[in-house]
């Protein structure tokens, strides 16, 4: 965070403080044992919400703090730094926010935003199903329009806070093939008919809960239709803009504490008589670790004043996003190796830390899928 010091108000100031408090005295003590048991911390990721983090990026008239994206980006890079699994939370319960803030009804935003800023309402997003990841195109979860309602049925795949989430953003086809025939619902998680699945077994990552979520003829009223009907994807789109940058935040934080554990460490470890870090081997491998580092953070702050001036970012958060998650994944990886033996072991972080790197190229669009959306922006 210091990387900006000389841009902080003082109200930026006293919020980076209690977000580093929250995550030193919180977060981090807790981060392997949760992880370790794939256990939910729902009480710490509530108290993010009473906090105002689930807020910030988020108009004041609907309850929101009114922060510009670049301070809820910094917020969400330092959780990450702490314990993914909840920076993640925080930021997949404001992506699930930014549809019905941007495209929802005055009376459903005036109904449940503020419940869902504070935490108080946990969400989450349904747009992936079995046999539709990459190409959405191939949704085939469908709603029928009924008297006043719609009736959803069919499979959502990999949803994350399914099962602790009280309501969910699902994406289902209203219309013809294709895209454009896409719709967006946000549906009450105790609505007859809607029901998670077993939980995936994951490689990291494991206190934030995955799973399928079945719909069964679910009746949903036409009030909670997000947006209009088949331009569900003009939803979709301006969440997955948020998402790439919040993706890369966590990334940046991530692969910092990476770094920083590293560091730490070849400057104690003693070999051949001198600290590790003596070594040209090891200091060059830090020394190129810290450049990427500083190159995606660049990239992530860049794009965000874009965004917080309002221009389009889509390409820009493609590249942003490929960029910062491939480097926590090398960063990351190669911090292991810095610690030898010490870092394939499960008594120190680093490990984990490479095991959920991985899952940050492959969430909000493979890395494979940015490098097709930039190549078609050139
Ligand atoms: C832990 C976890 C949490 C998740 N949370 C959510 C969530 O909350 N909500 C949600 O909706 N989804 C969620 N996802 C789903 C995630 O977005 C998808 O996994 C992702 O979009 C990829 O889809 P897929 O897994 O079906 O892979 P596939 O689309 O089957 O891709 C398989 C491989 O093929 C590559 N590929 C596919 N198409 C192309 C192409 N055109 N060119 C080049 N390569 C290609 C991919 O990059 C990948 O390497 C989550 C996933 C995970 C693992």
């Amino acid at each position: 965070m210091n990387a900006h010091s000389s841009v902080e108000s003082a109200e930026h100031r006293e919020l980076f403080a209690l977000v580093d408090e929250l995550a030193r005295e919180e977060l981090e003590p807790r981060a392997a044992e949760y992880e370790e048991a794939g256990r939910f911390p729902e009480t710490l990721v509530r108290l993010m919400g009473k906090q105002g983090l689930m807020s910030l990026p988020f108009p004041e008239q609907w309850g929101g703090g009114g922060q510009s994206y670049t301070v809820y980006l910094r917020v969400i890079e330092r959780l990450a730094g702490s314990w993914l699994a909840v920076a993640e939370s925080v930021h997949l319960q404001v992506l699930a926010c930014q549809g019905l803030a941007r495209f929802g009804s005055d009376e459903l935003r005036g109904h449940l935003l503020p419940r869902m800023l504070g935490g108080e309402l946990l969400a989450a997003n349904c747009m992936s199903e079995p046999d539709a990841g990459s190409d959405l195109a191939a949704m085939s979860t469908r709603a029928m329009a009924e008297d006043g309602h719609y009736v959803i049925s069919g499979t959502k795949a990999w949803v994350s806070h399914a099962g602790v989430a009280d309501v969910y953003n699902v994406y289902c086809r209203t219309g013809g093939s294709g895209l454009g025939g896409l719709s967006c619902f946000l549906v009450d998680a105790d609505t007859e008919g809607l029901r998670p699945l077993t939980h995936e077994r994951k490689m990291g990552v494991r206190s934030l809960p995955t799973a399928q979520i079945a719909f069964d003829g679910v009746r949903v009223p036409d009030e909670r239709m997000i947006g209009r009907r088949n331009r569900g994807m003009l939803v979709a789109a301006h969440v997955f803009d948020h998402g790439r940058l919040g993706v890369s935040a966590c990334a940046v934080g991530l692969a910092q504490a990476a770094l920083d554990h590293a560091v730490a460490y070849a400057k104690e470890r003693t070999q051949f008589g001198s600290p590790i870090i003596s070594f040209q081997g090891i200091s060059f491998l830090l020394a190129e670790m810290a450049t990427r580092i500083a190159a995606a953070r660049a990239l992530l702050y860049s794009v965000a004043a874009l965004k917080d001036q309002g221009r389009p970012i889509s390409a820009e958060a493609a590249k942003c996003k490929l960029f910062a998650t491939d480097t926590a994944m090398r960063v990351t990886t190669d911090a292991v190796q810095v610690l030898g033996g010490y870092g394939y072991t499960q008594d120190l972080p680093v490990e984990r830390w490479m095991r959920e790197a991985k899952l940050l190229q492959i969430l909000e669009g493979t890395n494979q899928i940015q490098r097709v959306a930039i190549a078609q922006s050139l």
